[in-house]
């Protein structure tokens, strides 16, 4: 243990409040040892009884890493009395009495076995980011505390000052929720941001500044943020000939990494270190030894994205808050210097902290893990912050059109069932359901993958002929534009992502490597959820059943043969894009509906990602929106949301059923 950290300053405290009460918000700057300290302080002082304790955690190098440092502090072995849980790895035993768990695995164990008998008390940390499961897992045990388990005690731990609401939330008439501060210590830093603003990519402005903090003479290791794996790795192929005559230890830092090679950056090294990370590096784990940070002030950011449908990760600009907490890692344990990559007008423009991500993200995996523990009204929740009315209700939406939940009693269904058990969206787990089935898994779960991501192939224009004409080579079948992705993720696979050959043919290499890694772990789920058989052999047919299960509510009739005109679900039209190879079928359902500005006052609706589906295979597959409409015709008050909704579902299958009579 370091009781030198400023932790311990309040440690009698700390241990006194969860004596006597059962929650706590708990703030204290980056680095003052919340995660190392915490859990070890309530175990020693037998405040879990003989029950363990848990330590959430939003990102899995974090888990892992935090982890080995407090078994290391206790001169224990990883996996004994301290350990770690995330998806695909273990390291646990039954003497381990503190573990650090990624949230989806303690979402799981409520699921899986509600009370959560033998865990003593829940350590929420890195609260202040308020990730879409930490509010969710928060609201959930607080509702087990209040209900079951009055024993289980809860801790929420932040790095900023905004605990007031949280405390707030955590408050009862009977016991208010305290808050608990410790200053922490920390030295000035300097910020310098640009002069002007810089056309440059970005990856090169912080070679660049790298190069000019070496070459100021000032000592200490450096710290950049960079959004994603790409980009790190393109910064340091950057940072590599920097004009220097120092001798430099460029080290990566992300979760795609081994553990030997995560473990390097905490490692002391006899060369300056020039860590780039993701913003693992923002708060959740500490490098002892920075002096510098170069900031590109950009990270993935979950949002819901109305193209897909889905929740996707876009590039966006951070808020004021993070970049104050990305400076700080210059200064914790002498004077620093931290480099903004954007200019200081462009600062005060920036939002003043981030958004709570359940206000903007999807919520369709949320509200179906909440129909699994019962909770159906997921708008009336007890929440800290209430998700947006209208994302609950397109989430619920989704679900019923999907078949997880019923139509009539919204429970449920055994469909529901089996794709709540997969850790990914419902569009892909319905997709999985399917394919498990027809005996299609691996074709369904690379389609998964290659919708998952950024776009594969680049959207051509007019003067990329030569690309259109190579990019023939993946169009081998009219029936779905999926068959030419895979065609195109297939061919980039076997030329080893060669960036070069994959410009040729207007493949996106980055996007490709990223799909093989999705595709991976979908493998990797389907393998333990036992869905893989050895002998599978997918036909095309399969594949695309298994393609409309997960966008069904995405249904297209072509208006006329040869047209591009569509109609859709719920009265809306579209045009299909003139690349898809879907030109003849006059029923598809669509994985992506683009808005785009048109001259008319109206905006153009563009589809893309077309596959052919059959009018017998939504009969088979989907027979309750047939349904819905004969109940409704027979009994007018019938569930009227759901079934105005359904009906014009089945209009418009009816409508290409008198379209094909005539
Ligand atoms: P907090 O959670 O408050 O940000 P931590 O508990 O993560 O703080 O870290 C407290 C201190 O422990 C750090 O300032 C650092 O000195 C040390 N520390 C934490 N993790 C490691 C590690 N993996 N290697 C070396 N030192 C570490
Ligand atoms: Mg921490």
């Amino acid at each position: 243990m370091h009781s030198s950290l400023p932790i311990w300053e309040i440690h009698s405290a700390i241990v006194d409040q969860l004596r006597t009460g059962n929650r706590l918000v708990l703030v204290a700057p980056t680095g003052s040892g919340k995660t190392t300290q915490v859990p070890q302080m309530v175990l020693d002082a037998g405040l879990a009884g003989d029950k363990k304790i848990i330590v959430l955690q939003p990102r899995r190098v974090a888990a892992r890493t935090v982890a080995a440092r407090v078994a290391w502090e206790r001169k224990g072995k990883l996996g004994d009395e301290v350990g770690y849980q995330i998806r695909f790895d273990d390291h646990t035993s039954l003497g381990t009495r503190i573990c650090f768990v990624t949230e989806g695995i303690l979402l799981r164990w409520l699921q899986e076995n509600r009370n959560l008998p033998d865990i003593g008390m829940i350590l929420f940390d890195e609260f202040h980011e308020r990730n879409l499961l930490s509010d969710v897992a928060l609201a959930l045990v607080k509702h087990l505390q209040g209900t079951q388990r009055p024993d289980l005690k809860m801790v929420v731990m932040s790095a900023t000052l905004d605990a007031e609401p949280v405390a707030d939330y955590l408050s009862t008439d009977k016991q208010p929720c305290p808050i608990l501060i410790s200053e922490g210590q920390s030295f000035p830093v300097e910020v310098r941001y640009l002069i002007s603003h810089d056309e440059r990519p970005i990856t090169d402005q912080a070679a660049e500044a790298v190069e000019a903090i070496v070459n100021s003479g000032e000592p200490g290791d450096i710290l950049v943020f960079m959004p994603g794996v790409g980009e790190i790795h393109s910064t340091i192929n950057a940072s590599r000939s920097v004009r220097t005559n120092e001798r430099l230890a460029f080290i990566p830092l992300h979760g795609e990494l081994q553990p030997e090679e995560q473990d390097l950056a905490f490692a002391p090294n006899p060369l300056r270190k020039v860590v780039v990370s993701t913003n693992v590096a923002e708060t959740s784990v500490t490098i002892d030894g920075i002096r510098h940070v170069v900031d590109s002030g950009i990270a993935r950011i979950a949002r819901y994205d109305s193209e897909r449908g889905i929740g996707t990760l876009g590039i966006e600009e951070i808020s004021r808050a993070s970049a104050d907490q990305r400076k700080g890692r210059a200064g914790r344990t002498a004077p620093g210097t931290c480099h903004r990559l954007w200019t200081e007008s462009g600062h005060l423009n920036r939002p003043e902290r981030n958004t709570p991500e359940i206000q903007r993200s999807d919520l369709a995996e949320v509200v179906l893990l909440l129909h699994s523990l019962h909770i159906r009204k997921a708008a009336a929740f007890d929440w800290l912050d209430k998700p947006d009315a209208q994302a609950v209700e397109r989430a619920e939406n989704l679900l019923r059109m999907l078949g997880a939940l019923d139509e009539s009693t919204g429970e449920l269904t055994d469909i529901g069932h089996r794709m709540r058990r997969l850790p990914m969206h419902p569009r892909y787990s319905r997709m999985l359901v399917e394919a498990a089935k027809l005996g299609s898994v691996r074709s369904a779960g690379l389609c998964a993958a290659l919708v998952s991501g950024r776009d594969l192939l680049q959207r051509l224009r007019r003067e990329d002929k030569h690309i259109s004409e190579a990019r023939e080579l993946f169009e081998a079948s009219q029936e779905s534009d999926f068959f030419t992705l895979m065609r195109a993720y297939q061919f980039a696979k076997k030329n080893n992502f060669g960036i070069e050959t994959c410009r040729r043919y207007g493949i996106n290499a980055q996007s490709a490597r990223q799909v093989e890694q999705t595709y991976d772990q979908i493998l990797q789920i389907a393998e333990q959820q036992k869905l893989l058989k050895p002998d599978e052999q997918s036909d095309d047919t399969a594949l695309l059943r298994c393609i409309m299960a997960g966008f069904i509510d995405q249904l297209c009739i072509r208006r006329d043969s040869g047209s591009l005109e569509c109609d859709l679900t719920e009265g809306r039209h579209g045009t299909l894009m003139r690349e898809s190879v879907v030109q003849n079928a006059p029923l598809f359902v669509t994985a992506s509906i683009r808005e785009v500005p048109s001259r008319g006052s109206e905006n153009l609706t563009l589809l893309g990602l077309a596959s052919a589906v059959k009018r017998e295979w939504i009969e088979q597959m989907f027979p309750q929106h047939i349904k819905v409409q004969v109940e409704h015709l027979f009994d007018r008050t019938h569930k009227r949301v759901a079934a105005v909704k359904l009906i014009r579902f089945c209009d418009l299958v009816m409508a290409h059923e008198h379209q094909r009579d005539l």
